[in-house]
């Protein structure tokens, strides 16, 4: 099946249902108006002479438009670039001539930039780029040319679509460097929402908050296509994230489905305004995306009513999700762990220097077969080649365990293992450790260089809010229960992190910033 058919069946069972509302631009849609939007959108993509394969560009934060536009190119069999919204001019530059693109639809801007001054800039080292639309200024003009093409027309590219062309490059979030493109198919990322939407239990009746941008996989896959294959109704609150308008989004529009990053769900559940809102609606959700404390996790259950809430493990590799908690885990499992792999998929842990599979309970490098692995890194076979083996096993550099019964627990990523006089400190545990303490909102920890030890245990702390810490009192905190190789030797109190659009902690740049400030 191809996206359009899917959509297409959610039509005809649930045409008069919402599919999609976005507060911030006061839309609302059915899916029967979603999709002859979508048709009118696509037809004028025919219009300006886009082909199959053709790369159109996406460059805007969450609006209705950018829903609209997945599905007018997937009908048309063009291959849709995911611009981060939070890029700027080098960035731009390099994806639209990695990928190729040809036809760009950006919005005005985001948080205060101009995207069209931006690309104004590096548009004469752009030479591929034919067109660019406004989609402020230029969306009805886009709606309008689509006059100038039959149904027919669309209709026969429509026919000759199949379900394994690539239909999407997804830029990954760049959490760990520069982004790389991911290339995935209908076939992909159709069955992975898909299947997040049954294990979420989705249905007509489910109203799904994403405050994640679409840009990402979390946003276009686990939001946009979880819910247009169960017909349940998206709810956008605005552009970029606002703890406020997340809140008041779930109240106003009566979720039952909330996601979001571990650093979203902390902005909320300390928002001072938290206490006012009614979230009794609330039945389930998501947090993935990074590391899920458990503590944050129990709170989201108790203080947000998510009984059901789920932590899905993925990357935009593997479209994303590779494994996820059910409904029926017993809850220390749904907090603790990423779950159990998803149907039709296989993973496993090895030893990444031999590649043999470790025993259970021990770490060792995640690995991912099955559908949902992407086709490859756009226009990089050298890097395709490294992340995916000739058994199909996609390497996704995370450490993690999985115990007997087939639970996976993700222990961090291998790059950002500390080794300390030789002895391995997975950041991850002392940050689980940290936030056990009562006045700390978020904590990260990375290593730093050390010329006795090679890597010495750095804490980036940031307290609650009206809450003072210091050192010697976080320090008191870990003596005696945690051992001693792994308290933090430095801390940093801070009242941000450096973070990716997707709301991931660039540890990265922590270490730029630490290493510079500890000289
Ligand atoms: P880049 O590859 O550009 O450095 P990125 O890896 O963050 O960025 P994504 O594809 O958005 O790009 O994220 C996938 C990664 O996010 C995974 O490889 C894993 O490290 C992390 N991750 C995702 N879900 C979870 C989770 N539930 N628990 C822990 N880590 C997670
Ligand atoms: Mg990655």
């Amino acid at each position: 099946e191809t996206l359009g058919q899917n959509l297409r069946r959610t039509v005809e069972r649930h045409g008069d249902r919402e599919a999609l509302v976005v507060v911030s631009q006061g839309y609302r849609a059915t899916y029967r108006e979603l999709w002859e939007t979508t048709t009118q959108v696509a037809k004028g993509l025919l219009a300006m002479g886009v082909e199959k394969g053709d790369r159109v560009g996406l460059w805007s934060p969450n609006r209705f438009e950018w829903v609209v536009t997945q599905y007018a190119a997937a009908r048309i069999g063009a291959i849709l670039v995911n611009l981060n919204p939070a890029y700027r001019t080098a960035e731009l530059e390099y994806s639209l001539n990695q990928s190729g693109t040809s036809v760009l639809l950006l919005a005005r801007g985001f948080r205060q930039t101009d995207y069209r001054a931006m690309l104004e800039e590096v548009r004469p080292r752009c030479p591929q780029l034919r067109v660019a639309l406004v989609l402020d200024d230029d969306w009805q003009l886009l709606l309008s040319n689509a006059k100038h093409v039959s149904e027919h027309t669309l209709e026969d590219r429509e026919a000759s679509l199949q379900f394994d062309d690539p239909i999407n490059i997804q830029y990954t979030s760049g959490t760990t460097g520069f982004p790389k493109g991911a290339t995935l198919s209908h076939h992909n990322v159709l069955n992975n929402g898909y299947f997040i939407g049954e294990a979420l239990r989705y249905g007509p009746e489910d109203r799904v908050c994403i405050p994640v941008p679409f840009y990402h996989c979390f946003g276009m896959v686990i939001g946009n296509l979880a819910c247009t294959s169960h017909g349940s109704t998206m709810v956008i609150p605005g552009e970029a994230f606002d703890p406020l308008a997340v809140l008041q989004a779930v109240q106003l529009e009566r979720c039952t489905s909330l996601y979001g990053v571990p650093t979203m769900f902390i902005a909320e559940l300390d928002h001072p305004r938290f206490g006012e809102f009614d979230l009794t609606t609330l039945r389930t959700g998501v947090m993935a995306g990074s590391p899920c404390p458990v503590e944050v996790m129990k709170q989201v259950q108790s203080r947000m009513n998510m009984r059901e809430v789920t932590i899905c493990y993925g990357m935009t590799e593997t479209s994303p999700v590779s494994t996820q908690s059910s409904l029926d885990d017993p809850f220390d499992k749904r907090v603790s762990t990423v779950g159990r792999v998803h149907p039709h998929l296989e993973v496993k842990v090895i030893n990444a220097e031999t590649g043999a599979v470790v025993p259970r309970g021990a770490a060792g490098e995640l690995c991912t077969r099955g559908y949902s692995v992407m086709l490859g890194y756009w226009a990089n076979e050298e890097a395709t080649a490294k992340a995916v083996d000739a058994a199909g096993w996609m390497h996704t550099g995370d450490l993690a365990t999985m115990d007997v019964d087939g639970y996976v627990r993700i222990v961090g990523r291998i790059k950002d293992l500390i080794i300390r006089g030789g002895e391995n400190i997975s950041p991850r545990e002392v940050e689980e450790f940290l936030h056990t303490h009562p006045g700390v909102s978020e904590a990260q920890v990375i290593g730093v260089p050390s010329a006795k030890y090679g890597e010495e245990v750095m804490a980036w702390v940031k307290p609650k809010p009206g809450v003072t810490l210091t050192p010697e009192e976080l320090r008191k905190h870990c003596t005696g229960r945690i051992a001693t190789f792994k308290v933090p030797r430095f801390w940093k109190l801070v009242d941000a992190f450096p973070m990716t659009v997707t709301g991931k902690v660039q540890k990265f740049r922590m270490r730029e910033v630490s290493v510079a400030e500890l000289g």
